[in-house]
């Protein structure tokens, strides 16, 4: 197993002063590392009855399309308000300073579907936690997710466990 932490980079002040920014960008150029990151967040979520995978704006999309792929299901865009252009349903979540929304596609699942959300990594938990909300609001079931990077003194993890969906990081 490689040591995937070890192909992360730290950049301080970014993007604003005080703020260590974990650089995935380093993770994805080494072939070997984004493939394990993939297979290894593919196969913690094998027979689990997962239909699709979803990924959120923008990293997400990276890691949750070669998870997809892996499992053999679709994938679902979580994106940042705006961009999708079909009939979309959105969810506010509260940022450090203001409010953003992401948004899916109103008909892409719905009940009988069973999601696993996938970022790049989890911090506060706020994106993921309105995540869930928006897509349990179709009626679909989202119990699973998988990260590469848990900021785990920032408690994201907990939060989002405690909305009911168990939580794997690669690098906790
Ligand atoms: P949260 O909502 O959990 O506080 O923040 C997680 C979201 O912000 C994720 O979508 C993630 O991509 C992004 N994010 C926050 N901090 C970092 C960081 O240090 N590195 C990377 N790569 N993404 C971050």
């Amino acid at each position: 197993m490689l040591d995937l932490k070890s192909l992360v980079r730290t950049i301080p002040d970014y993007p604003k002063k005080g703020i260590l920014f974990r650089d995935i960008t380093t993770l994805i150029e080494d072939p070997a590392g984004f493939r394990e990151s993939v297979d290894r967040l593919a196969g913690l979520h094998r027979d689990l009855g997962i239909t699709h995978v979803a990924g959120i704006e923008a990293r997400g999309f990276i890691f949750g399309a070669g998870v997809a792929i892996a499992l053999g299901v679709g994938f679902i865009p979580v994106r940042k308000k705006g961009k999708l252009p079909g009939e979309t349903i959105g969810q506010n979540y509260a940022l450090e300073y203001g409010v953003d929304t992401i948004e899916i596609h109103a008909d892409v699942i719905g009940a009988g579907d069973k999601v696993l959300l996938v970022d790049d990594l989890i911090a506060t938990g706020g994106t993921a936690v309105a995540a869930v909300s928006l897509l349990r609001r179709t009626g679909a079931e989202v119990s699973h997710s998988g990260f590469v990077i848990d900021l785990f003194d920032l408690g994201g993890a907990d939060k989002l466990r405690a909305t009911g969906v168990k939580v794997e990081a690669l690098i906790p």
